[in-house]
């Protein structure tokens, strides 16, 4: 099997039917970016920036920063590299940065993280700004923010990042030839808002961790609770559909990035409902790709659509079976 997945490196990812679905990685350290090469992948849809604050004794400055940038986007060559500004705070305290008296949450999943924290200490994502910005001097810069709960959010983060860029222009840095601004929805309300939020967006990418946490009030690192919500509910994908849909009609590229796509079945059922971007494991980029490459879209979109209009039936078992009935 791991000769297949290696041959599979280097065929396109298309459907039977000639429809291409561009698999990205999801990364956060130096070496996730030459894995690229090593699962053909097409670029790295997900760059979680707060894995250098994690791992580091004291907070990294805006040139530890800015170095580790250039040598994902050097690695990345060609492929774009998305990167997320940073995601800490909640259950990922950094250890040297101050506590405040009112930070102690009960519910640090849905606390002070995230974007939240960065619009409120913006000294720390001014200084990432910096480091992305004149990293990717020269190419297109792609940068999404985490956790965005309403549009002004997202308004407010991308004038931050504006606000860098003119100041490093008037210092006569160089700077990427253009910027493309991306907003994760993590949060469910974020959905009612997509008219307003999807006009000012170059992207959107799903973060189907968090939201499935959200969506059904249950912490995604509880142990307890890890299998009894079904990435195949109706529910999710009923939800995910509507999203879809909504991309559709503003013309806004969207992916998933949550680890529900690197999971065959999930990614199949991802496919069904029109998401042609996924953002998954390096690891699981061959198997996925190996089931694209047996898929027929349109009987797949026809299921999906008699799934998600029927409702009581058990999404996971009907996919299974139609996967099997096409030895896929
Ligand atoms: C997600 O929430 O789905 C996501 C991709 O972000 P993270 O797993 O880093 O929270
Ligand atoms: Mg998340």
């Amino acid at each position: 099997r791991r000769a297949a997945f290696a041959a599979m490196r280097d065929l396109p990812s298309v459907t039977k039917d000639g429809t291409r679905i561009e698999l990205m990685v999801n990364a956060g350290l130096r070496d996730d970016a030459s894995a690229l090469d090593l699962v053909g992948a097409d670029g790295i849809g997900l760059f979680r920036t707060e894995f250098q604050f994690l791992v580091s004794a004291t907070l990294p400055q805006r040139e530890r920063q800015q170095r580790l940038y250039k040598e994902v986007l050097d690695a990345a060559g060609d492929h774009p590299v998305i990167f997320r500004t940073v995601d800490i705070g909640g259950d990922k305290a950094l250890p040297y940065m101050r506590q405040d008296e009112d930070a102690i949450e009960d519910n640090p999943a849905m606390g002070w993280r995230a974007l939240r924290l960065a619009l409120d200490r913006d000294g720390l994502m001014k200084a990432q700004a910096r480091a992305l910005l004149e990293a990717a001097a020269g190419k297109t810069l792609y940068v999404m923010f985490p956790l965005i709960s309403e549009p002004w959010e997202f308004d407010d983060a991308k004038a931050l990042i504006e606000r860098q860029r003119e100041w490093l222009a008037g210092q006569r840095k160089k700077l990427p030839n253009a910027i493309r601004y991306g907003a994760m929805l993590e949060v469910p309300a974020l959905a009612e808002v997509l008219d307003i939020l999807l006009p000012k967006l170059d992207f959107l990418s799903v973060g189907t961790n968090d939201l499935t946490q959200f969506l059904f009030a249950a912490d995604r690192a509880h142990p307890k609770l890890a299998e009894r919500y079904d990435w195949l509910s109706i529910a999710i994908l009923r939800f995910l559909s509507r999203i879809q849909k909504a991309c559709v009609q503003y013309e806004v590229p969207v992916g998933i990035c949550g680890e529900m796509g690197g999971r065959t079945l999930e990614a199949m059922a991802l496919i069904g409902l029109g998401i042609r971007r996924l953002s998954i494991t390096p690891a699981s980029v061959g198997p996925v790709k190996a089931m694209i490459r047996t898929l027929e879209l349109e009987p797949l979109q026809k299921e999906m659509q008699r799934l998600l209009t029927d409702g009581t039936a058990n999404a996971r078992q009907a996919l299974e079976n139609w996967a099997n009935e096409r030895q896929i």
